[in-house]
């Protein structure tokens, strides 16, 4: 008898190693992650009895290899490049990895009889939002590659599912922040882009300043506003989804969001007001691409998987970030 065990995709990366260690270590499952550590860090499974397979998601013989090795139960499939800016200069990239890559996922877990499929969404896939907050039925209507290239993904699961029978539970993240409260784990990404490590950085002192992307946005203050969640409220959702699909729950698409919006200015205040630094801060023209205000309208979720936030203060977030930031690695694997 083959051993059962979760395939998790891209699970040394930032949102996968959080939900792996959950995964492992709370659920009790025997999770094999796949991934190429091209952007993971293998020193991110920390959990004893964690198998990484070093390979391709586009990888048929590597990912058959999985399949014949375990009884997969279900793919939770994170691997996925994440910088909208490089989606527009180099689109091919998204759709090569984002959209076709999981193909060869997908055609494996329809060969072995695996059905199955969680998958890191995200609310880029809206849009520019035409009402707030964002509810699951707003019109999606991505503005960049990265938006487009997981739109597709969602839509080629949905033919998945009438044709085949494979159940998927789509996750549109919001702003995805924080780190393992006991700072074991954390975001190391390289290039960094993302608001809440830049500010902690610029406060130790290894980035000179951070840009604010624009004042003059129609919000309180002039700064966007989006919703930060938590990496391991993220995380949460993930074994939650699968519960879901394990008592048979049909294809769905839920926001993880707290509902709650968060300027680029407050983000600041606040980090500086925990650590008793400074921020040099200086004001830059508006990002391409930015909307003046993302949040999640996340009732869906609740209803549906049960599923809310816990890191509802968003202190509470940028608490758990500096902990990695200022920990024994500083913030690096
Ligand atoms: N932002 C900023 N300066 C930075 C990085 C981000 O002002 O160096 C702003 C950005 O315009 C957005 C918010 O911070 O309004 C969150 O950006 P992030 O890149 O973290 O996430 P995104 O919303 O793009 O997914």
């Amino acid at each position: 008898m083959k051993e059962s065990a979760i395939l998790v995709t891209g699970g040394a990366g930032y949102i996968g190693s959080h939900t792996v260690r959950m995964l492992a270590e709370d659920a009790g499952r025997k999770v094999i992650v796949l991934d190429n550590l091209v952007y993971g860090h293998s020193e991110s499974l920390v959990s004893p009895g964690v198998t990484l397979v070093r390979g391709d998601v586009g990888d048929r013989v590597a990912v058959d290899a999985i399949f014949e090795a375990y009884a997969i139960e279900a793919v939770v499939h994170f691997a996925a490049y994440c910088y909208v800016g490089e989606s527009v200069t180099d689109p091919l990239k998204y759709y090569r990895n984002n959209t076709a890559a999981p193909l060869t996922v997908l055609e494996a877990m329809q060969c072995h009889g695996c059905d199955k499929f969680i998958f890191s969404s995200t609310c880029a896939t809206y849009g520019n939002p035409v009402t707030l907050p964002l509810s699951e039925n707003h019109p999606q209507d991505p503005i960049n590659p990265y938006g487009r290239s997981k739109l597709m993904l969602e839509q080629i699961l949905r033919d998945c599912e009438r044709a085949f029978g494979l159940r998927s539970v789509w996750l549109r993240y919001f702003n995805a922040s924080g780190c393992s409260p006991d700072g074991l784990i954390g975001e190391d990404h390289d290039p960094e882009t993302h608001l809440i490590p830049l500010v902690l950085m610029a406060i130790k002192g290894e980035r000179e300043n951070i840009k604010v992307f624009g004042t003059d946005y129609p919000t309180p203050d002039g700064t966007c506003i989006r919703d930060y969640i938590h990496v391991l409220d993220l995380g949460r959702a993930h074994v939650m989804a699968l519960d879901y699909l394990e008592k048979g729950g049909a294809t769905v698409a839920c926001n993880l969001g707290t509902g709650k919006g968060v300027s680029v200015k407050e983000i600041i205040a606040i980090a500086e007001e925990l650590t008793g630094g400074k921020v040099p801060v200086e004001f830059v023209e508006r990002r391409e691409g930015d909307p003046p205000e993302l949040v999640a309208d996340p009732r869906f979720a609740r209803a549906k998987l049960g599923w809310e936030a816990e890191y509802k203060d968003v202190r509470e977030i940028v608490r758990t970030a500096w902990k990695w930031l200022s920990g024994p690695r500083g913030g690096r694997y």
